[in-house]
């Protein structure tokens, strides 16, 4: 097995991946129809519950062939009973991404926005669920991968089960990094695309939630046909497969990436996001970057620094510089800042991150930036 150029990836995913999980790609051609491929999937169902920490008797989770977006829609227009509306949680890109899906399928919906440097504040949040009974569905994000800001899902879900609600999370950027419990988080559903935290590709994306709210959903308006929850779980339980063509090879790839994930370890492998996220903190304290987030609020996976006041600072070069080295950066994603964003995802190391910080220090002084940065207030 030759060794693949290594690149490490700072944005937000996919993430630099292991040549091993690379390479499990390569296999002979196969009809994904056959016994042999189909027999691949239960334990890859299972091994994704597990990760999460979920009672394989209560819950399951349900594959689909698509990027993370696909789950989002998926639980947002299948999980909504017939005169339910949905609250949204919203301090972030991705939750506002959340309400587009509902405003798309015109589904009912509050949108209770809150600042993306805050939490969301409970007691609103637990004045709108009293004020609306309706509500039949609770969606928010773990981890708002645009900031870096993390949800308090736990206390979100206590007060959303309390008002007799259905709990969805979107965990795609926390899921196997940061350690989640589904059934002590008070989580209905969460979802996470191979292409993530667990280090493999693009095209697998998967819903873990609860069994028996999926066989109720069963009677819930369709709003889909590709992207209904139940339809595919169904063809799942009647049949081990997907209901229409499943992405092959990111499914050798993701297989792989568990028997990796597993080798290192649910802890181990927290503690190495935590060391490079770290890292990431450390190299941008040293060179004066300020971030959004305040240090007890971030999910310790996404690093969201300001743009310096320095006429000579410039987002392309400097990203081009890295890029040609080996490195990629990320733009930020809030509409009244500019950011850019440094992420601890991936098969990467502090090492990886103390190579960088070179990197991106030669890039600021050859652009002439004054490291280190300074800003007009
Ligand atoms: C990456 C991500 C997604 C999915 O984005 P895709 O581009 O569709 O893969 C969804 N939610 C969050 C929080 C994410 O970080």
């Amino acid at each position: 097995m030759d060794a693949v150029k290594r690149n490490i990836l700072l944005n937000p995913g996919p993430s630099t991946t292991t040549d091993t999980v690379k390479y499990a790609q390569v296999t002979p051609d196969i009809c994904p129809r056959e016994k042999e491929f189909g027999g691949l999937m239960k334990g890859l169902r299972e091994d994704l519950v597990r990760i999460v920490h979920g009672d394989l008797e209560k819950y399951t989770s349900v594959l689909f062939c698509g990027s993370g977006t696909i789950n989002m829609d998926i639980c947002l227009n299948s999980l909504l009973p017939a005169e339910k509306k949905i609250l949204v949680i919203n301090n972030g890109a991705y939750s506002t991404r959340g309400v587009e899906i509902c405003e798309f399928y015109g589904l009912p919906h509050i949108n209770l926005q809150f600042p993306v440097d805050q939490l969301p504040d409970l007691q609103i949040v637990e004045e709108t669920l009293q004020k609306n009974p309706d509500i039949g569905l609770v969606y928010t994000t773990h981890n708002e991968t645009g900031t870096g800001i993390l949800n308090p899902i736990r206390e979100i879900g206590a007060l959303v089960h309390q008002y007799g609600a259905t709990f969805v999370v979107d965990t795609t950027s926390t899921y196997a990094m940061r350690p989640i419990h589904i059934e002590e988080d008070n989580v209905d559903f969460l979802m996470a695309s191979a292409q993530k935290g667990l280090m493999a590709f693009t095209g697998l994306s998967f819903i873990v939630g609860n069994k028996s709210i999926i066989e109720a959903s069963k009677d819930y308006p369709k709003r889909s046909y590709y992207c209904n929850l139940y339809l595919q779980y169904e063809f799942f339980e009647k049949t081990g497969e997907m209901h229409f063509t499943p992405p092959v090879q990111t499914i050798y790839a993701t297989l792989q990436a568990l028997k990796e994930y597993w080798a290192e370890g649910e802890e181990a492998k927290w503690a190495r996001h935590t060391r490079v996220f770290n890292a990431i903190c450390k190299g941008l304290d040293e060179l004066g970057f300020r971030q959004v987030i305040r240090p007890e609020w971030r999910s310790g996976l996404v690093a969201s620094a300001i743009y310096p006041d320095d006429e000579n600072w410039d987002f392309e070069t400097v990203h081009d510089y890295c890029y040609d080295r080996g490195f990629t950066i990320y733009p930020g994603k809030i509409s009244t800042t500019n950011t850019f964003r440094l992420c601890a995802l991936g098969a990467i190391d502090e090492s990886d991150i103390t190579d960088f910080f070179k990197v991106f220090r030669e890039a600021l002084e050859k652009s002439g930036v004054v490291v280190p940065v300074k800003y007009a207030e």
